[in-house]
């Protein structure tokens, strides 16, 4: 378990707002008790409850949203999220969020995005490199008027954006989040995730959008077969998505689509485990898609909700498949091939594992 914290990992598929620390949570909820705009004892007890199916998971976010409306928490998060990757050896993070509307804390899917971005500049016992256009970091420059050495004794993340399309938008809501993302690029926003409730809204509502954005040069992942829908993930597989998340429900035409296509999978074992989409993890579609050489990437989804860290989904895959390190570093080297990160970014991930597969083979 140890080794599988030690090693870099990359982490491509986690929502901000699945990955709030629990003490972040009971504290905000504590707050607004006190201001008796929700009821605290009723609260405290869905966030410490273990074990939650996919309809309690989404219950369960509308409380997160309700907790976590306003700019300063937002920014908040985002900084404890960095700071707990990195504090699991993930050396690159691709971190997706729903930009929100909220008219009563006066803000809007643009504001939200900056209180995101105002988070990752606000860590600062790390560097973190989000800059899209020029790879650079992005905090050094404020520390390096104080103290250079510290800032280079210091650990490097490296992050990027993907911005959420919530099943429950419209087509123009939708639109809109890609126009914010393409507005983006520069502060590291690579691409647009479509998540939410995998049992409303439909794929035609989405694809104006989703087309866009591919057209634009924007990356795509999709939540794909969350659950039984064999049109719409006939219909996502021929959009030819850069990645799709979970495919839990492919059936074998399916997965030859995928195959042919090789579209690299976003594999979240707790988080399936615990929605219940499978019954025993020894069942889990990992284990074909491995000895199959399908491109494939361990992922949190949500460390918060799901009580997980990467490290804990290594060390998951390693012990129910019978992987050893040198399997384990392989597949946590892989994922450098999926990120949607350009190649400065690529090259500067190949130095740090082939260190490394270096030190494994010493
Ligand atoms: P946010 O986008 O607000 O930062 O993160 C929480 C949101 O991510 C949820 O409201 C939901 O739309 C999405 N999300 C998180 N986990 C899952 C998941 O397992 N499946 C799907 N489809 N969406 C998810």
């Amino acid at each position: 378990k140890e080794w599988c914290r030690s090693i870099p990992k990359i982490e491509l598929h986690a929502h901000l707002n699945g990955c709030i620390r629990d003490s972040t949570l009971l504290e905000l909820a504590k707050v607004l008790g006190e201001k008796g705009i929700i009821n605290f004892a009723d609260v405290e007890h869905v966030i410490r409850k273990c074990g939650r199916s996919l309809s309690e998971c989404f219950q369960l976010f509308d409380l997160f949203h309700i907790l976590a409306t306003d700019h300063g928490t937002i920014s908040r998060i985002t900084k404890e999220v960095v700071e707990d990757f990195a504090a699991d050896e993930v050396v690159y993070l691709e971190l997706r969020t729903t930009p929100k509307n909220n008219e009563t804390k006066g803000m809007t899917k643009r504001s939200y995005m900056k209180a995101v971005i105002d988070g990752l500049r606000s860590v600062d016992a790390l560097n973190v490199s989000f800059s899209n256009s020029s790879e650079r970091t992005e905090n050094i420059s404020s520390s390096t008027q104080n103290n250079y050495a510290n800032c280079m004794e210091r650990k490097t993340i490296h992050i990027r954006l993907l911005l959420s399309i919530d099943r429950r938008e419209t087509t123009i809501a939708a639109m809109e989040t890609v126009c914010l993302a393409l507005e983006l690029r520069e502060f590291g926003v690579v691409g647009i995730d479509l998540s939410g409730n995998p049992i409303v809204g439909e794929w035609k509502t989405f694809l104006p959008a989703l087309k866009y954005a591919k057209e634009q040069g924007l990356s795509v992942t999709l939540h794909c077969g969350e659950v039984s829908n064999k049109k719409e993930i006939q219909e996502m597989l021929d959009f030819v998505p850069e990645r799709i998340g979970h495919a839990c429900f492919l059936d074998k035409d399916d997965w030859e689509k995928a195959r042919v296509l090789q579209i690299p999978v976003e594999i979240c074992l707790t988080s399936n485990l615990r929605t219940e989409r499978l019954s025993t993890i020894d069942l889990h579609h990992f284990a074909n898609l491995h000895k199959g050489n399908h491109p494939l990437v361990l992922c949190t989804d949500d460390t918060g909700l799901f009580s997980t860290t990467l490290s804990n989904e290594y060390y998951l895959a390693a012990a129910t498949f019978g992987l050893d390190q040198k399997d384990v570093l392989r597949l946590a080297t892989n994922a450098i091939e999926f990120v949607f990160g350009g190649s400065e970014v690529k090259k500067a991930l190949r130095g740090i594992f082939g260190d490394s597969a270096r030190k494994l083979a010493e």
